[in-house]
């Protein structure tokens, strides 16, 4: 794993899913096969595998400090392209740190993650009424979550997790995106501990490769997601669960 420690220009970029994204690293340990934001490398420059590097973006909680006062209050994602709790969140503490600055002054905030290291912050995020905090969970089934998420945490620790924040009455949602063999598992295991749930496909670029790397027909099926979708719908529905697909 190559970590490098960075100085960057800007923390909070404009989003098209809320208003600013925040990230604090580029690259991300967690090294999911599927994930989107390995696009990154693009700009970045970095030869290494995706999941093999990390920038870590060291004056990000200073720049934020100066950064707020001169924007709009907007709601914050934490973090778009990157896991803000992945492993080495816990020796820099930039995730932490930034929450801190955004929760004191009134800014709302969405995390999204898949590690269990969100509890750290529980004290800080107890005290706002803006935050709310969700787990990308794909599947139910362990084995099809070491194939495709082989660095990030085990599915019950994050709905573990979940549970701890939604019995603080932190806002949560889990994200099933993408669907993947299993997902219909998670219905019971999410009933009470999140508020509510989205649901994606997988991109049709990856499907693709999923299908000719592991023969995995299902993957270049949209029958599969479609009627996968519908059928996580009228699942979570008669839990009283409320969900959304997004495709
Ligand atoms: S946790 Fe998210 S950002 Fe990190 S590798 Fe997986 S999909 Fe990508």
């Amino acid at each position: 794993m190559k970590i490098r420690e960075i100085l960057v220009k800007s923390v909070l970029s404009r989003s098209k899913v809320f208003d600013y994204a925040l990230n604090p690293y580029v690259g991300c340990q967690h090294g999911c096969t599927y994930c989107y934001a390995r696009f990154m490398k693009r700009f970045t420059g970095h030869k290494e595998k995706w999941g093999e590097f990390v920038d870590v973006k060291i004056n990000a909680p200073e720049l934020l400090k100066k950064e707020i006062k001169r924007k709009r209050v907007g709601r914050v994602w934490i973090s778009g392209v990157c896991d803000p709790y992945q492993p080495i969140e816990r020796r820099y503490d930039l995730t932490g740190r930034c929450l801190k600055i955004l929760l004191e002054n009134g800014w709302p905030v969405t995390i999204q993650t898949k590690s269990p290291l969100v509890l750290r912050d529980l004290e800080i995020l107890k005290k706002s009424m803006e935050v709310e905090v969700g787990f990308t969970i794909t599947t139910a089934d362990e084995r099809i979550r070491r194939i495709f998420e082989p660095g990030a945490p085990p599915i019950k620790e994050r709905i573990r997790a979940l549970d701890r924040l939604h019995s603080e009455d932190i806002k949560t949602y889990a994200m099933i995106a993408p669907i993947l063999p299993g997902s219909e598992g998670l219905v019971n295991g999410l009933k009470g501990v999140v508020d509510y749930v989205l649901i994606d496909r997988m991109n049709y670029h990856y499907a693709d490769w999923v299908y000719r790397k592991y023969k995995m027909e299902w993957a270049r099926k949209d029958e599969f997601f479609i009627q996968k979708g519908r059928e996580l719908m009228a699942l979570f529905e008669k839990k009283k669960i409320h969900c959304q697909l997004l495709f």
